[in-house]
């Protein structure tokens, strides 16, 4: 973490009248800070004793330590969809591993290295409703996303302003559409396969993905824009995680059942 991004961290503290947490104050720029999701099973997801799990946190753990940095100089910071761009272009954190799909637009505010995963935008329901089949069933349908996430955007381009008026339910994190579906307040999620199977998973016989996906997400390991040299040390770190098997292992320890779908890993993208 650059002194710079620890001061605003340790600023920012001070307005909100809380104490940086990690122990912040004491030689806060020499920890690694990675900005994670943390209400995603198998992908991030924080533990009742404060520790974090799932695949995005195996590739934390891999690339700081191939970058250099021991166990305990590795911070986790909580990252929603709205804010991952913000985080690094302020500094808060020095790289973000949060499904973070590799985008045009978000290429102009930050630098990716990856892409880690490939999944696809899909569709979770109540176990018992079979009205939804495909994307297309979500015309009539209220939806719930996350706010600053690639999904919700999705369907309210391909549906319109109007539908999104309607039907289209924003929340901070997927986490929180998870009550909103069981409650029927909503009728669907709409976001990763790999987020909603994780859902899916922990809580069994009550959800169904639906298993059409709809588009090609690539996570990637959001960087500053310029810094092309982290970029590419990331690049190299997640090259040999697919090759000396890390990658593999960190997707059946974390995906289960659902981890049969991803048997190979990408290719990594030098842009
Ligand atoms: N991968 C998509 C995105 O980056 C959806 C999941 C998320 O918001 O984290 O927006």
């Amino acid at each position: 973490m650059r002194r710079i991004g620890a001061m605003m961290i340790a600023a920012a503290a001070a307005v909100a009248g809380l104490t940086a947490c990690g122990g912040d104050s004491s030689g806060g720029d020499d920890k690694f800070v990675v900005g994670i999701k943390i209400d995603q099973p198998g992908l991030g997801q924080k533990q009742p004793d404060g520790s974090f799990k799932g695949f995005d946190v195996d590739v934390a753990r891999y690339i700081a330590k191939e970058l250099g940095y021991a166990d305990d100089k590795l911070e986790f910071k909580e990252a929603q969809s709205a804010n991952r761009e913000s985080f690094i272009q302020q500094g808060q954190v020095d790289i973000v591993i949060a499904t973070y799909s590799i985008t045009d637009d978000r290429k102009k505010k930050v630098g990716f290295a990856g892409p880690y995963l490939v999944t696809g935008q899909d569709i979770l329901t109540r176990a018992d409703d079979t009205s939804i089949n495909n994307v297309e069933d979500l015309k009539g349908k209220k939806v719930c996303g996350a706010q600053g996430s690639s999904s919700p955007k999705r369907l309210a381009d391909k549906f319109g302003a109007e539908w999104k008026s309607q039907f289209l339910t924003e929340q901070q994190g997927y986490g929180a559409c998870l009550p909103l579906l069981e409650n029927k307040q909503v009728d669907a999620i709409s976001t990763d396969a790999t987020i909603l199977a994780g859902f899916a998973t922990q809580k069994p016989g009550k959800f169904r993905l639906v298993g059409q996906p709809f588009s090609e997400e690539k996570y990637g390991v959001g960087v500053k824009l310029d810094d092309k040299d982290t970029r590419e040390k990331i690049n190299k770190a997640l090259e040999k995680m697919f090759q000396d098997g890390s990658w593999k292992k960190a997707v059946d320890a974390n995906f289960g059942e659902f981890g049969k779908f991803f048997t190979t890993p990408p290719t990594v993208e030098r842009y």
